[in-house]
């Protein structure tokens, strides 16, 4: 079976991304290998413009557009990162973009995606129903949808972030990678990193890891097929979907060792520890790898693993409260 995506999609975005995104650092710490036995090496995706690896598959989607895509520019839903990557994105490659948000997203999340110059478009979550939406606007402006994780050129440009972090690795000490992390949401990322590192690493094993309450991908491989869930309750937002898409699980279900959970309060001690002896803000769901690593969910010992901090995008109210709590 051929996969929507392959190691030449990423080498390709990766120039695409060249001097545009940043080559993000990874970081290791004594503490962290301390702990758990391993020697770990965070790829500081939080250090991301606009404060996560998101911008990287954005912008390499929007990169692609013919000038005729980029007349009509694009549409994207989001109340999260993505609204931003893609406003970004589009900006600094001066195309127009409509982003449609909920009514109730976080007004800071709402300014900052006006800031980077897009248009937001409000609608309530619980009497419209966005499809809709979408389809209208696209009908009225002919701009072309980028989704979040389910689309090839996206999710070939978060696998950038594993390539980067296994060529960083080598540089550091000629090394490669046993194991690598990474977090889970409709699976964008992980299916990037996964493609990546499976050409460059084929013995280095690919952990994902998911929220306990929103383990959608767990159960989806286990199942082989993908599998609904209701809204999952965490302060993971990032990775509040619902399902999986269908290329992500495609890639998934071919590249992906092995997925893990892990709780709210995991996630809150390992932001914690990053806060504390690292120095590095990371939101909720960027710690869900650090968290499996820390907590033994996944055997790491004796391992080289790569840990993908995902972002670092979190109210400073919200950071204090979970950090207090
Ligand atoms: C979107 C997001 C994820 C999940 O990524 P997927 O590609 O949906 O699996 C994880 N962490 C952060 C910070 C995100 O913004």
């Amino acid at each position: 079976m051929t996969l929507p995506i392959c190691f030449d999609d990423i080498v390709d975005a990766s120039a695409r991304l060249r001097g545009v995104a940043h080559r993000t650092p990874v970081l290791t710490s004594r503490t962290a290998n301390g702990r758990t036995s391993a020697q770990l090496f965070f790829k500081c995706e939080n250090l991301q413009r606009m404060g996560a690896f998101k911008f990287r598959g954005a912008y390499n989607a929007l990169a692609k557009f013919t000038p005729e895509q980029c007349t009509r520019g694009v549409i994207a839903f989001s109340s999260g990162n993505h609204a931003q990557a893609v406003a970004l994105s589009a900006r600094l490659l001066g195309m127009p973009a409509v982003i449609v948000m909920p009514q109730d997203a976080p007004p800071a999340k709402i300014a900052a995606t006006r800031e980077y110059g897009a248009e937001v478009v409000l609608y309530d979550r619980y009497k419209e129903d966005r499809e809709a939406i979408g389809q209208r606007l696209a009908a009225e402006r002919g701009g072309t949808l980028i989704p979040p994780f389910d689309h090839a050129d996206v999710m070939s440009g978060q696998g950038t972030a594993a390539l980067e972090l296994i060529e960083q690795v080598r540089e550091l000490d000629g090394g490669g990678l046993d194991l690598l992390l990474v977090c889970v949401g409709g699976g964008g990322l992980i299916s990037g990193c996964a493609t990546a590192a499976k050409a460059l690493l084929p013995q280095c094993r690919v952990v994902g890891v998911e929220p306990e309450a929103g383990n959608d991908v767990q159960q989806s491989l286990a199942k082989g097929e993908i599998v609904h869930i209701e809204v999952p309750r965490t302060i993971a937002d990032g990775a509040q979907t619902q399902h999986a898409g269908q290329l992500t699980f495609a890639v998934m279900r071919a590249l992906v060792d092995q997925v893990v959970t892990v709780s709210d309060a995991q996630l809150v001690s390992a932001m914690r520890f990053f806060a504390e002896r690292m120095k590095l803000v990371v939101e909720p769901t960027g710690a869900l790898g650090a968290a499996a690593a820390f907590e033994g969910r996944v055997d790491v010992k004796g391992q080289r693993v790569g840990v993908i901090i995902s972002g670092g995008n979190v109210a400073l109210e919200r950071y204090a409260q979970l950090l207090a709590g």
